[in-house]
């Protein structure tokens, strides 16, 4: 390779083809028309777009596209006020613009009903989920005069002598300059390496929930801290769902656990299955299927579940195990009969008989049982019975680079690295538990604020030059 191809020069470097980096380069070059841009994407076009490309992407937001009334206050409280406050008003702040931009570039949104039978209002997602965000904003960019290099992996970034980053080098030894560098590339939940370094030794055993997730490896935490950027966000902890184990199928999501009971491969219930509505446990309940249950429970329930309009909460493309009695259910599944008959007689002695509603937290609680059941304790005794294998599937990691409310990566003396900038999920922005459809929510509008900077950045350096 000559001298030249070997070096590339633009005003933008972003990396990563996702929400994150195609909400930059678009916004870049909206905001700087004619600027120079390279997008570069581990992947060929084909399997672009990382975890945007496999959700539906709800986002917590009112049909209007205004922040959801509990926005804020969920995001404070599910991190025990982690997340910076700078962060979250930024956010909620820039959502509205964010739908309409989207709008603008050829993306509309929609109100849907989510996997969550427990009724809760319906929330704004994308026409064609993250895949049209990635089809179409992909198509922004380079109809806008942007690139995008496929089959080119980011490694490292470089810096002058003032510390300012100034390229990024790519696995064949290409280095991309230019004077602003934006990481997209996504957390390190396509890392089992890195999973176990952060989570512990079961961390490989999180596989991403689809296969978006397995390029993201990680490798833009890397680069950051390489070149002295503090972290952020847990890195022990993550957002996972609980999915069929039986299928490899993307997103088998089964989340009807809440109105059956939940065992291990013991037979024995772990947890309260009831404590809230699904949209508020079925991130814990599927960390302590890894954590508690070696990444292997049951999901046990009987006709009164069987007659609810279940399709929306169960996506995965294998029918339940069934059985007309507990004992032969626990032998088509594997596990002691014995144990899982004596676990379904304690649960129908604490459990109060009557009608399943689903639709709302009915408060019908176990009576002496440990763990309790808080809501929808309704006895397993319709045949026939039925059950799901469950594991957790990881869908993306909190720990991340740190960033302040500009989308600027913070050093570990508290000052932003000129230059570098971080959107999506590669900025760790998340502790404890995952505010739900907030994550493609923060890409979009961190990456539209990032490429803003870089535009003005961009014409700094041509006024200046
Ligand atoms: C099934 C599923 C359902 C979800 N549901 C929701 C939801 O309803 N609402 C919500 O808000 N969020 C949801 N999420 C999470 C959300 O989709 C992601 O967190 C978000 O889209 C991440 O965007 P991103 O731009 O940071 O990363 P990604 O979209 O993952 O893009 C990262 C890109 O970087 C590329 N890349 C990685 N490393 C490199 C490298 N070294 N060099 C070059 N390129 C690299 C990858 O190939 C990929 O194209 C869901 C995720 C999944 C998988």
């Amino acid at each position: 390779m000559s001298d030249s191809a070997r070096r590339q020069q633009a005003d933008l470097i972003v990396v990563g083809c996702g929400a994150g980096g195609l909400a930059t380069a678009t916004q870049f070059l909206q905001s700087s028309p004619g600027g120079r841009v390279i997008v570069l994407e581990r992947t060929g076009e084909g399997q672009r777009g990382g975890n945007t490309a496999w959700t539906g992407a709800f986002f917590r937001l009112e049909p209007d596209g205004s922040p959801a009334a509990d926005f804020t206050e969920r995001m404070h409280s599910l991190s025990e006020g982690k997340t910076e406050s700078a962060i979250i008003d930024r956010l909620a702040g820039a959502a509205q613009s964010a739908v309409q931009w989207l709008a603008q570039n050829g993306v509309a949104t929609k109100t849907d009903h989510t996997y969550f039978l427990t009724s809760q209002g319906p929330r704004l997602m994308p026409e064609g989920g993250g895949a049209a965000i990635v089809e179409r904003l992909a198509v922004r960019v380079l109809e806008l005069g942007g690139e995008i290099r496929y089959n080119t992996t980011a490694q490292l970034l470089e810096r002058d002598e003032r510390g300012a980053v100034t390229a990024v080098v790519a696995e064949d030894g290409t280095r991309y300059e230019a004077p602003t560098v934006v990481l997209a590339c996504g957390g390190f939940e396509g890392s089992p390496d890195l999973l176990d370094r952060h989570l512990g030794e079961n961390g490989h055993e999180l596989t991403p929930i689809a296969p978006g997730g397995r390029s993201n490896r990680g490798e833009g935490i890397t680069m950051g801290t390489a070149v002295g950027a503090a972290t952020d966000g847990q890195f022990e902890r993550f957002h996972g769902e609980p999915v069929d184990a039986r299928t490899s199928a993307p997103e088998a999501l089964v989340m009807v656990y809440p109105f059956g009971i939940l065992v291990d491969h013991r037979g024995r219930r772990f947890l309260d299955e009831g404590s809230d509505t699904p949209d508020n446990t079925f991130e814990s309940v599927a960390y302590h299927i890894w954590r508690d249950a070696d990444q292997f429970a049951y999901v046990i329930a009987d006709q009164r579940l069987m007659r609810q309009n279940i399709a929306r909460a169960v996506l995965t493309d294998r029918a339940p195990e069934s059985a007309d009695t507990i004992a032969q259910l626990a032998e088509r599944l594997g596990i002691d009969a014995q144990a899982l008959v004596s676990t379904v007689e304690q649960y129908n002695k604490a459990a109060e008989p009557g009608p399943l509603d689903v639709t709302r937290l009915d408060g019908v609680a176990t009576k002496g049982l440990e763990p309790p059941k808080s809501n929808w304790a309704r006895p397993l005794d319709e045949p026939p019975y039925v059950a799901w294998p469950v594991r957790c599937a990881i869908t993306f990691t909190f720990g991340g680079l740190k960033t302040n409310e500009d989308a600027e990566v913070i050093d570990r003396l508290g000052v932003p690295i000129p230059g570098l900038y971080a959107v999506g999920e590669v900025a760790g922005i998340y502790h404890h538990k995952y505010p739900g459809a907030t994550s493609v929510l923060r890409a979009l509008v961190f990456g539209r604020i990032a490429g803003e900077a870089a535009a003005s950045r961009a014409s700094y350096t041509t006024s200046t030059s």
